[in-house]
């Protein structure tokens, strides 16, 4: 096992750098991270994988700053989140990074283009665009008969087809992927595998996945194993 780069360098979309993260209980303290190193460089491909409870997710929301760690740090693009507030967190997530769940989380309410175009109109720009945008990125991932269904009337792998294109919309440094095909069958999930491969291809857009799915990670260029709140590379 050798342990991660943290070197920085202009190429670096995502990086973290002695991440700890703790959360407080009754008698002292849960330590879930331990001084986790990593860093991404563009267009890269990663895997994260690791026992249920191992702090992966956590390690994902940190990485995401969807939360904030105990100490140490996380940079995207370079700069560095916890020094943002809250609104040029959410900013800088959503121009830099794109996130894919286990549960597609699409809005029931609206149509797979409006869906895919969502990361676009929360950043402002205008509705015609958005949407045309996310149809050209909807008939690429082969849902171009589907723009206007809403999820309730997609397949399982059809929706996980536009959370991909929603979360590549905005032409992000870095897409995080938490269980991306953890609920799909093994032929469905094999064909978003390919997807992955081909949009980390065409867009040198990175990858950062979590999973337990072994197939998925070996198609990545690096995989790290979390173990005991730190981060080892696997050698093949
Ligand atoms: P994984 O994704 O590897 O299965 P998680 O990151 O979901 O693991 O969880 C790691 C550990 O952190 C678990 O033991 C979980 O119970 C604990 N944990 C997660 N969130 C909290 C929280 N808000 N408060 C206390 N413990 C938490």
């Amino acid at each position: 096992m050798t342990e991660p780069s943290t070197s920085a360098t202009a190429d670096c979309v995502l990086q973290c750098e002695a991440l700890s993260k703790s959360y407080p209980q009754a008698n002292g303290r849960l330590d879930i991270l331990n001084g986790v190193e990593l860093a991404v460089a563009r267009g890269e491909t990663l895997a994260i994988v690791g026992p249920s409870g191992a702090g992966k997710t956590t390690l994902l929301h940190m990485l995401g700053g969807l939360d904030l760690p105990s100490s140490g740090c996380v940079r995207v693009n370079g700069q560095d989140i916890s020094a943002l507030d809250d609104r040029a967190r959410s900013r800088l997530r959503n121009a830099e990074l794109g996130f894919v769940y286990q549960f597609h989380h699409l809005l029931a309410e609206f149509t797979a283009v409006e869906n895919a175009a969502m990361p676009l109109l929360i950043a402002g720009q205008a509705r015609r665009e958005a949407l045309g945008a996310a149809a050209a990125l909807l008939e690429h991932v082969g849902l171009g008969e589907r723009l206007d269904h809403r999820p309730s009337a997609l397949s399982g792998g059809e929706r996980q087809r536009v959370a991909i294109a929603r979360a590549l919309v905005n032409q992000p440094a870095c897409v995080l992927l938490d269980e991306p095909t953890g609920n799909l069958d093994a032929d469905t999930a094999e064909s978003v595998h390919a997807l992955l491969a081909e949009l980390n291809r065409e867009y040198q857009t990175s990858l950062l996945v979590v999973t337990h799915d072994m197939q998925l990670a070996q198609r990545m260029d690096r995989i790290y194993r979390l173990q005991a709140g730190q981060l080892h590379e696997q050698v093949a």
